[in-house]
């Protein structure tokens, strides 16, 4: 089978220097594979899937193909596990969301699964509407009377003149195929004075920068991610699309996470070695990755 090469970065046209990064992906047929781009640093999945079969992936296959992904930590089969399992992700992101909570104000989060983080806003006082595309998660967000419709089309059609204070999401805009107007179409929704805050995945994650795992480079590469971005590349959208923005690092797997990588080449294994390893010892480790921004995720912080 002959393997399709791209003529040009998907991010920013560059036609020279593409180059594979990844021959495997999770979830993918033999063609697909990610590229990396030497102008933009933006990694890319190439053949582009089409629109159908990516609406058809989110609306039978999403939730099964995430189960299959999580581990043993995540819950995807059932919404009631899937809001227990993500606690310790409410109390992680509430350490930078804080400054931008207040009491009264609109939040909207795009992608909001099964709502574990709208709990949150809605506790604090926060007017929160979802937006969650699979049917399942959705029917579960109005039964625990969460207002949240299927798209961002549906919101504005039914809240014309809907504006918010605050609008989140998090490991969404990977899934996005045009980030320049995913982006776009939030910027308008902000009231003057708001801020979009988004968690993604940083491509500079040390077990494949680094360490270079062959069993994490077989799971990480996913046919649901249209890009893997770094502070380059992130860089490299928000100065086009000329927003007030800032970029910080995050690191949400520890190091027993890593070695468990290194040791059984499985995801998982969070705190696995929290009798030896003191919180010393993960917290400057953490924060060696952060400080080199060679860390697993990226916090984007836009300002209107
Ligand atoms: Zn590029």
């Amino acid at each position: 089978m002959s393997i399709p090469e791209p003529d040009s970065c998907r991010l920013c046209g560059a036609t020279e220097n593409q180059t594979l990064r990844a021959p495997h992906v999770f979830g993918g047929e033999g063609t697909h594979q990610f590229w990396e781009c030497a102008q933009c640093s933006a990694v890319y999945l190439f053949p582009i899937p089409s629109q159908e079969d990516e609406d058809r992936f989110y609306r039978e296959e999403f939730e099964k193909f995430m189960s299959s992904r999580a581990g043993t930590e995540r819950d995807w089969e059932n919404a009631e596990n899937h809001i227990k399992t993500n606690q310790d992700q409410v109390v992680r992101r509430w350490r930078y969301l804080e400054p931008f909570v207040e009491e009264g104000k609109s939040l909207l989060e795009i992608g909001c699964s099964t709502g574990f983080m709208m709990d949150a806003f809605r506790d604090a006082g926060m007017e929160s509407v979802g937006i969650e595309p699979s049917g399942e998660f959705l029917d579960f967000l109005q039964q625990r009377d969460h207002k949240a419709y299927e798209t961002l089309e549906d919101l504005q059609t039914a809240e014309h003149e809907a504006r918010f204070d605050l609008i989140v999401h998090f490991f969404v805009f990977e899934h996005i195929r045009d980030p320049f107007a995913f982006l776009r179409e939030q910027y308008e929704l902000l009231k003057p004075g708001g801020a979009i805050v988004a968690e993604i995945p940083c491509v500079s994650d040390p077990l494949t920068e680094v360490y270079n795992i062959p069993a994490f480079e077989k799971f990480y590469w996913s046919i649901a991610h249209h890009y893997y971005y770094s502070k380059q590349s992130m860089e490299y959208v928000m100065d086009r699309l000329g927003y007030d923005y800032e970029l910080l690092p995050e690191q949400r797997y520890d190091i027993s996470n890593h070695f468990t990588w290194m040791m059984d080449g499985k995801p998982g294994g969070q705190g696995r070695f929290s009798n030896l390893i003191s919180q010393e010892t993960l917290d400057s480790y953490r924060k060696d990755l952060m400080d080199s921004f060679t860390c697993d995720t990226v916090i984007l912080v836009v300002r209107k």
